[in-house]
């Protein structure tokens, strides 16, 4: 009982389970979302076992996938189709001068409920300029991709969310974007997909990974025509091990 408690706590402390697999059109099978988690920048310190000391609230099996690099015709289209069969919902942390390049694939992102995030408009590392450099670069992103997405400019991000290039972070950035109610995200694993292997080694990395994790923050990159290859099967076998897809939002989009 005593060990039990701890998870029955943070289980209740959870939102109730909003499943859609049984809902997902034309694939009863579905591995669907199992719920959402709306995520307040002002309340959450930077995410990411890799990075940070901490990560989000998940329970055992839960998954929080997210897409880095995108969008790119070809393989972002691969992937956007393998999580819609699977009605998985995702974040994509977007460049600003592929979303300003591909903008009708920004808005198929959008439009197909994912969650758009930013990750600087040309993928440099932020800790090896000057700090009024690096906040620009981060600003062109979030202006670039939130008007591909959306069709306009806003003024702050919608969708409040960054994912530094590289990791490469640093104390003073990570105050600024604090202060400016960004919240930060790592990731808890990856298969490493810049690298080269095949989509086959890819799938048994990333297993392998997740077994040992036990679940969390997935890293992968839409970019990589690996990765679009060997989603499909993933998603298929993360049903099979009883994986659950939890879908981060922001507090107002829930
Ligand atoms: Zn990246």
């Amino acid at each position: 009982m005593i060990r039990i408690l701890p998870l029955l706590s943070l289980m209740l402390a959870l939102p109730p389970f909003q499943s859609v697999a049984a809902d997902c059109p034309g694939n009863p099978a579905a591995l669907g979302t199992e719920r959402v988690l709306a995520i307040d920048p002002m309340q959450t310190a930077p995410v990411g076992r890799k990075q940070f000391p901490r990560t989000l609230p998940l329970a055992p099996k839960e998954i929080v996938l997210t897409f880095d690099d995108g969008p790119l015709p070809g393989t972002t289209d691969r992937v956007l189709d393998a999580l819609k069969h699977e009605c998985v919902r995702t974040t994509f942390f977007m460049l600003g001068r592929n979303a300003a390049a591909h903008p009708a694939l920004a808005k198929r992102v959008l439009a197909e409920g994912h969650t758009v995030a930013h990750h600087t408009y040309k993928h440099p590392l932020l800790n090896r300029m000057p700090i009024e450099r690096a906040e620009a670069e981060i600003d062109h992103g979030i202006a670039a991709v939130e008007a591909a997405a959306y069709g306009e400019p806003g003024g702050p991000p919608r969708t409040p969310f960054f994912r530094f290039p590289g990791f490469a972070s640093s104390p003073a950035l990570l105050d600024r974007l604090k202060a400016r109610g960004i919240a930060v995200f790592g990731a808890d694993l990856w298969p490493g997909d810049w690298n080269p292997m095949t989509p086959q080694h890819e799938h048994a990395l990333l297993l392998q990974r997740l077994t040992k994790a036990g679940g969390g923050i997935m890293l992968l990159h839409d970019i990589q025509p690996k990765t679009a290859a060997m989603l499909p099967g993933l998603l298929r076998e993360l049903k099979r091990r009883d994986y659950h897809v939890v879908h981060i939002v922001p507090p107002d989009a829930r």
